[in-house]
């Protein structure tokens, strides 16, 4: 219980996904029901679809989206782009069921993910997000979050794989340093390999990475994105993305407005159509001039 409230202090302060994971925590959050009949899903190999979904938030108004359609293939490297509060969250958070769909149907390797044991479903899946989450003790004690049954060889291999056991190794306990308040203090950057370590130690076929970058510097920005990169290779990934240079290598990309999925494409038909996609790219080019 007191490590519960640690959680809940720290998630406090980080806004809408730390008040969902407070919500989940304190067992507050409106159930997503779990079928006794549920599957445990065998080797995945993540395919997810999206058929006709629509999609609005409980006790609000406006529909998030209406009758989205898309599907992506396994091992496939997709982006997500469109302006702020367009859905690219809502939509990613639909897969890994924090949210149902208010219709349609929502499917990874062709099964209904509401037939799917949860447990068995988020399992499959691996996010890494702007805020990251870290909890009051050790390095090694928040990578293994991860996944709880990781022996510390493992978890040392993730962090070398997300390029963070250099600077692990650096702190005053290495990998049994304590964080949090009390604890040694990590930059963004360093946090965020914390939480691709966690991933790559859970090793999940479907990856979402929201922001996963944007509140990095530049430098910073580099090493994690090259640690990013090496996370994807054989999953299927989904990035989302404000800056564009993240996201230009993607097999396809999908943009996603109010009005729903206006273009898909590479990178160079999209450009070539002069349309959303164009436009948006061009505002970021002016941006960073
Ligand atoms: P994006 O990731 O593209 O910026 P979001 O998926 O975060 O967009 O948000 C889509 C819309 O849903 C926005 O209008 C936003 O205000 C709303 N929204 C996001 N999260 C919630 C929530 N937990 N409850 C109610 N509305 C929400
Ligand atoms: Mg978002």
């Amino acid at each position: 219980p007191i490590q519960k409230l640690t959680h809940m202090s720290t998630q406090f302060q980080e806004g809408i996904t730390g008040f969902q994971r407070f919500m989940e925590i304190m067992n507050l959050k409106p159930a997503i029901d779990n079928k006794s009949n549920a599957m445990t899903m065998p080797k995945v190999l993540g395919e997810i679809t999206f058929q006709q979904v629509s999609f609005r938030y409980e006790d609000h108004l406006d529909d998030v989206f209406v009758n989205l359609s898309l599907t992506i293939q396994p091992g496939e490297y997709v982006a997500l782009v469109g302006p702020s509060g367009a859905g690219k969250t809502t939509l990613c958070s639909l897969i890994p069921r924090f949210y149902d769909v208010t219709d349609g149907d929502v499917l990874l390797d062709g099964i209904n993910v509401r037939d799917i044991d949860l447990q068995s479903l988020r399992k499959t899946i691996g996010i890494v997000q702007q805020d990251v989450y870290l909890f009051a003790g050790t390095v090694m004690e928040n990578i293994r979050y991860g996944n709880p049954a990781a022996s510390d060889e493992e978890i040392i291999v993730a962090a070398k794989h997300a390029n963070a056991d250099d600077f692990i190794m650096s702190l005053p306990n290495g990998y049994d340093s304590e964080i949090g308040q009390r604890g040694v203090k990590l930059s963004g950057g360093q946090k965020q390999r914390l939480s691709i370590a966690r991933v790559f130690l859970k090793n999940p076929p479907v990856l979402i990475l929201d922001e996963a970058t944007s509140a990095l510097d530049y430098e910073s920005e580099n090493i994690v994105k090259e640690s990013l990169e090496m996370l994807a290779e054989g999953r299927t990934t989904i990035v989302i993305a404000h800056r564009l240079s993240t996201i230009r290598n993607a097999e396809r990309i999908f943009v996603l407005t109010e009005d729903g999925i206006v273009e898909q494409g590479s990178h160079n038909e999209l450009l070539a159509r002069d349309g959303a996609y164009a436009h948006l790219y061009s505002k970021q080019f002016e941006l960073q001039i």
